[in-house]
């Protein structure tokens, strides 16, 4: 940041009285700009076909970062929406896909990123879905088609290990996991 979003000052890193952190302060209206974690919200679209196969829809990332891998849909939570509201929308504006009985799954602190990722089961209502500009490719795999080691990122990859592992149980506990930079690589060596 250099320069204040509510004067156009200039700003230097501070640490302002009564706190512990630095933070960016204005020199001429001394707003202090806090900055925490993003939001990002998703789904796990599942589908049943009509030979009773189970499947999961991925989106191939149409953007960076990741481009060209692939991912459950999601994106950044927006304001004045609850999570279950932004997962659907992100899964609509990725996917177009009709889902539907939204049901939280998977909270990743992933604190390296500042930021929070949250997974909701969720089912589709149709066999509908299409690319979007977000999206070059949009697809039902079989859990035993996955694309492991094209997964765009990490919550990704545990969000789904652990979904088909709770699949056949049918009991599909929350949980809330801590992801740290040494996750990705030791999730990579375990599906080789
Ligand atoms: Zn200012």
């Amino acid at each position: 940041m250099k320069f204040c979003s509510q004067c156009g000052g200039s700003v230097t890193q501070r640490i302002p009285s009564g706190d512990n952190r630095l933070r960016y302060i204005c020199n001429d209206c001394n707003f202090v700009h806090y900055q925490n974690p993003n939001v990002v919200v998703g789904t796990i679209p599942l589908y049943v076909d009509e030979q009773g196969e189970v499947k999961i829809l991925l989106c191939r990332r149409n953007i960076e970062p990741r481009h060209g891998f692939w991912t459950l849909p999601a994106g950044f939570l927006e304001n004045d929406e609850t999570s279950s509201e932004g997962a659907q929308r992100e899964t609509i504006e990725e996917s177009c896909a009709n889902i539907d009985n939204l049901a939280i799954y998977r909270v990743f602190n992933v604190a390296h990123a500042n930021q929070i990722h949250m997974f909701f089961r969720a089912d589709m209502m149709d066999g509908s879905f299409s690319t979007t500009s977000e999206s070059s490719d949009v697809r039902l795999f079989g859990f035993d088609d996955i694309p492991w080691s094209e997964l765009a990122f990490p919550t990704v990859h545990k969000a789904l290990v652990d979904f088909v592992a709770d699949h056949s149980g049918g009991d599909f506990a929350i949980e809330m996991i801590d992801i740290d930079h040494g996750y990705w690589k030791a999730m990579i060596e375990s599906v080789k």
